[in-house]
C-alpha cells in the first residue's frame, strides 16, 4: 500500500478512522457540526474572545492568573523584543544563550526552591530531553497511569532503544504505588517516580507528601511535572511548596505555557543533575533557544506571582464556586481540586454535543476524548483565570444550567 493511503483514507472514510478508534473521522464531525477543534480565536481579551463575529467567554485556557494580557508583562515582551530583537537563532550551546536565559535559570531555581534550572523551548521538550537523558540501560521508570503525553514520549525515547523497564501504578492510588515500588529492593539500579503535581485533565493533585515518603522508603528519585501547579498551589511556587515537601522531591519541571504567560519549559533539580542534563538532553542540545520576548515575559509573570498573591486567591476562589454550581446542577467535576475543573460525561458523542451546545450560547470550553483521557471518561475541561468577572462566571454557569435542561441524556 502506498505510504499516504492512509491519510487518504482518514480524510475521506468515516470507517477506516473507526477502525483507528476515532469515533468519525474530522471531516464527518465538521459536517455534522460536532468538531470542536482548532476553532480561530479572534481579538483574544483574556476572558473573552471573538469568533466569527460573535463574542465567547473562555472557559478552557491555561492562562490561570490572566497574565497574557498584564500590562507589565505585555510590556517586558516588547521591550526584550527592541533591546534583543526576535529570535536568537540557534542553540543554547552556540549562539542561543543571551544573558536573559541565565538569569531566568537562577530566578526558576529559586523560585521553586532547588539548585539550579535550564529552559528549554517548550514544555514538552523539558520532559522529552530530561526523562530520555536521565534514565538508561537497566533503570526502572515507575509512572502514574495519567501523567501527561509528554512524559510517556520521554519514556518511548528511551524505550526505543529496549534498554529501560517501564511500570504503571493506578492514577494516585498509594497502595497501587507501594506495590510496584517494593518490586524492585535493589539499591544499586537507577529508580525514577514521575507524577504530574496537578493532573491536566481532571485537576486533581498528587498526594506528594506519600509519594515522597514511598520514594524515600523504597530508594527512587522523583519527578514532578508541576505545569498545571506553578502559578495556582503553594502560593504559585508549585505542588512541593503547597505540601510543604520541596526538600524531598528530586526534579521539577514546569512550563511557561499556563500560568507563565508565554511558551517554553524548564527542569530544576541539583547543580550537577542539571549539568548532565544540559549536556546530554538531545532535545536540548538539537533545538534553539528560547526568543528573547518569551524569557522576559516569564521574568515578569514570577514577579507578579509574588507581587500580586490576589490573583492566586481569585482564581481559586473561582473555582470552588464553579464546581458547587456544577454539581448542585448535577454535573460531575470528578476530584478537581484546582481551577481544571472537568463536566464527566463519559460518551464521546454526547460530550461533542455538550460542547457544541455550549459554544452556541457563547461559551468555549476544551472537549477531551480518547485518547488524551481513559474510554468511556469522555470530558469538557472547563478551566479558569482570576480575571474572569463574577459576571461572566454566573453566564458561564446558566449555559451549564441550560444545556442540562436541553440535553436529555
Ligand atoms: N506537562 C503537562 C502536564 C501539560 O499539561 C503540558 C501541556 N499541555 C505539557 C507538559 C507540555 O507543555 P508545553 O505545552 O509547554 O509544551
Amino acid at each position: 500500500m502506498d505510504l499516504f493511503e492512509k491519510c487518504k483514507r482518514f480524510y475521506y472514510e468515516a470507517d477506516y478512522a473507526r477502525s483507528l478508534g476515532y469515533p468519525t473521522n474530522p471531516r464527518m464531525a465538521q459536517a455534522l457540526g460536532l468538531y470542536p477543534f482548532f476553532i480561530p480565536v479572534d481579538q483574544p481579551e483574556g476572558t473573552e474572545f471573538i469568533h466569527e463575529g460573535k463574542r465567547f467567554i473562555m472557559a478552557g485556557s491555561n492562562n490561570y492568573l490572566g497574565l497574557t494580557m498584564h500590562p507589565s508583562v505585555k510590556e517586558a515582551a516588547t521591550k526584550a523584543v527592541e533591546k534583543y530583537g526576535t529570535s536568537c537563532t540557534g542553540s543554547r550551546f552556540l549562539n542561543g544563550t543571551l544573558q536573559l536565559h541565565l538569569d531566568l535559570e537562577d530566578r526558576l531555581a529559586a523560585f521553586t526552591g532547588m539548585e539550579s534550572a535550564l529552559v528549554f523551548a517548550t514544555g514538552y521538550q523539558a520532559n522529552l530531553g530530561t526523562i530520555s537523558s536521565i534514565l538508561g540501560r537497566g533503570d526502572i521508570v515507575v509512572l502514574d497511569k495519567e501523567v501527561h503525553g509528554s512524559i510517556n514520549d520521554g519514556v518511548s525515547l528511551v524505550k526505543a532503544n529496549k534498554i529501560l523497564e517501564v511500570r504503571y501504578f493506578r492514577h494516585n492510588d498509594m497502595n497501587s504505588l507501594e506495590e510496584v515500588l517494593k518490586s524492585y529492593p535493589d539499591e544499586k539500579q537507577g529508580k525514577l517516580v514521575i507524577v504530574d503535581g496537578v493532573f491536566s485533565m481532571e485537576g486533581d493533585i498528587a498526594p506528594l507528601p506519600q509519594i515522597t515518603g514511598l520514594c524515600i522508603k523504597y530508594h527512587f528519585r522523583l519527578m514532578v511535572d508541576d505545569a498545571h501547579s506553578i502559578g495556582v498551589l503553594g502560593q504559585g511556587h508549585g505542588t512541593p511548596a503547597h505540601f510543604g515537601c520541596t526538600g524531598k522531591v528530586d526534579l521539577i519541571m514546569g512550563t511557561f505555557s499556563k500560568s507563565l504567560a508565554s511558551v517554553g519549559g524548564f527542569i530544576a533539580g541539583k547543580k550537577e543533575v542539571i549539568h548532565w542534563i544540559q549536556h546530554t538532553a538531545r532535545p536540548f542540545i538539537f533545538s534553539a533557544s528560547l526568543p528573547p520576548a518569551n524569557l522576559a515575559t516569564v521574568l515578569a509573570a514570577l514577579d507578579i506571582i509574588d507581587r500580586e498573591p490576589q490573583r492566586i486567591e481569585r482564581v481559586n476562589e473561582i473555582a470552588i464556586t464553579i464546581k458547587k454550581s456544577l454539581n448542585a446542577t448535577g454535573y460531575n467535576t470528578g476530584g478537581s481540586q484546582t481551577p481544571i475543573v472537568p463536566v464527566l460525561i463519559g460518551d464521546q458523542f454526547k460530550t461533542m454535543r455538550a460542547w457544541d451546545l455550549l459554544f452556541r450560547e457563547g461559551i468555549f470550553t476544551n472537549v477531551a476524548l480518547p485518547p488524551a483521557v481513559k474510554s468511556k471518561r469522555s470530558l469538557l475541561r472547563t478551566s479558569y483565570m482570576a480575571t474572569h468577572t463574577s459576571e461572566q462566571i454566573d453566564r458561564v454557569l446558566s449555559a451549564f444550567e441550560k444545556i442540562r435542561k436541553i440535553m436529555t441524556w
